[in-house]
């Protein structure tokens, strides 16, 4: 996963930019990056760590210009190096660009190779992102038109990928035709920005538009808000784990508030599988609207019993199994009061490994809860993520081994309900067919190796690309 954004505003936009990617932070922690042009040249700084240890006042203030991008990065293809953070800068032909990326490439290695070996280029990082800049160079040399180089990608990349381009003055923006990641599109104080979720929208104070449409290019500059629809797909595919997990609660994707779409998640889990409990309590911060949604179908009272510190980042994001448990319990203490001779309905929004739910099971237990009834805001969890979600192996993954019984053992609850995936699917406002539900099926809405597919149809409708498709097929 990775958050991005671009900005152009008469009044400045690295202040703009940083508070943007503040509000973002929970798309990526590994490291964060803008770029700003003034008119005459880029100025840049990125760095790892989160938005607050990479910036400053005074590096902000060195970032003149009223035209930027940013980024904040949770690495998926590319290794944890300094050459990988984005935004991936360069120049060509005179002219300044920087490229921030969200989503996982399918074709990268197809790609490379076809730059590598049959063109003879070279890479500065590991990234998938790097690729999408050397097309959009290789189209822009012969027809100098953004949106040839916007369909060259389109026609060229396989994966998900929302992309926001600064070429000097102007920046450009595009979601790809399934619309897997989303992109959206505001007013600011002075100008417009571009960005991953409208949470950035809000921290400028600014206008909710819209949201980008899949397979749209959108381009923006001092004069105002331009479109164009490259490419449109038989139907599409945003990442459902958008809404169970990933978005925050208060942005609105595709139309829908998140909140809105976890609550109804808790209302259908309650539907499904009602219990008689004392407490509705959630984990913390990923399973509260969910719990909300329960409380209020069940009318139960909803009771926090666990309590999290909010200094301390996402357990997941540890590199070790044995670092993640212990991470655990820092990270939430069970409220003894709330939680004694209690029955309790306790409710999270998945369960990938299980190391997270047999951690709580156990903490909610000691603190002396009689029954410990889990309620998790997705489907069982059984395939890979390949289109941007850090979803590890089916090896790793606890469901794709075990039934639910099994797992519910394993974790030690009293019970365990997953939401189906039919309700969940009403939950999003989202038609079955709009949505990618690859980890919860197992079959994805394009062609990956050794997987079941279900992929859309393009078409590509508009621009004059016209380049030898053929070239970039899998070499033998
Ligand atoms: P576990 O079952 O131990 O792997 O942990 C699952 C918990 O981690 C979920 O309840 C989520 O809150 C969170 N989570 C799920 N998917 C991800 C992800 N891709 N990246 C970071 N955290 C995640």
């Amino acid at each position: 996963m990775c958050g991005i954004v671009g900005i152009v505003d008469a009044g400045g936009v690295s202040f703009p930019l940083y508070y943007a990617l503040y509000a973002l932070q929970h798309r990526g922690q590994e490291s964060a990056g803008i770029t700003t042009f003034n008119g005459t040249q880029l100025f840049k700084h990125k760095g790892q760590g989160l938005v607050s240890e990479v910036f400053d006042a005074s590096v902000l203030s060195s970032l003149k210009g009223n035209v930027g991008v940013g980024h904040v990065r949770y690495p998926t293809t590319g290794a944890k190096i300094p050459e990988n953070v984005q935004p991936f800068n360069f120049t060509f032909q005179g002219k300044n660009i920087a490229v921030v990326h969200n989503g996982n490439l399918t074709n990268t290695v197809e790609l490379r190779n076809y730059f590598e070996e049959d063109r003879g280029q070279t890479f500065c990082t590991t990234t998938d992102t790097e690729l999408i800049g050397k097309i959009i160079v290789d189209e822009l040399r012969v027809s100098n038109s953004m949106t040839d180089a916007v369909l060259a990608c389109m026609k060229k990349l396989e994966g998900s990928y929302s992309v926001v381009v600064l070429v000097d003055d102007k920046v450009y923006a595009f979601r790809d035709p399934l619309g897997i990641r989303p992109l959206c599109l505001g007013k600011t104080h002075e100008g417009h920005i571009v960005c991953s979720e409208s949470v950035a929208i809000d921290a400028l104070n600014g206008e909710f538009i819209r949201d980008v449409n899949p397979g749209e290019l959108v381009t923006i500059s001092a004069s105002g808000v331009e479109s164009v629809q490259i490419a449109e797909a038989s139907s599409h595919a945003l990442c459902i784990f958008e809404y169970i997990y990933f978005a925050r609660a208060d942005s609105v994707i595709d139309g829908q508030l998140v909140y809105d779409v976890r609550r109804r998640i808790g209302k259908s889990l309650h539907l499904e599988a009602p219990i008689d409990a004392d407490i509705i309590s959630p984990v913390p911060d990923s399973g509260t609207a969910h719990a909300t949604g329960y409380s209020e179908s069940s009318g139960i009272p909803f009771r926090e019993g666990l309590i999290k510190n909010r200094y301390m980042g996402r357990t997941f994001i540890m590199p070790t199994q044995k670092m993640r448990e212990n991470a655990v319990r820092i990270k939430l203490n069970p409220v003894k009061k709330h939680l004694n001779g209690k029955s309790v309905v306790l409710v999270d929004d998945s369960i990938v490994r299980g190391t997270t739910s047999r951690r709580l099971v156990d903490l909610v237990r000691a603190a002396g809860a009689r029954a410990i009834h889990m309620r998790v805001g997705s489907p069982a969890i059984i395939a890979p993520c390949y289109l941007g979600v850090d979803m590890p192996t089916r090896e790793e993954l606890i469901a794709s081994k075990l039934s639910c019984e099994e797992v519910r053992e394993k974790i030690g609850a009293t019970t365990l309900h997953h939401i189906s995936i039919e309700s969940l699917i009403r939950a999003t406002g989202h038609n079955y067919d709009d949505l990618c539900l690859g980890c919860l099926t197992g079959e994805y809405p394009l062609c990956i190796k050794g997987e079941k597919s279900c992929p859309r149809h393009i078409d590509f409708i508009a621009g004059t690309y016209q380049s030898d498709l053929d070239e970039f097929k899998p070499k033998k």
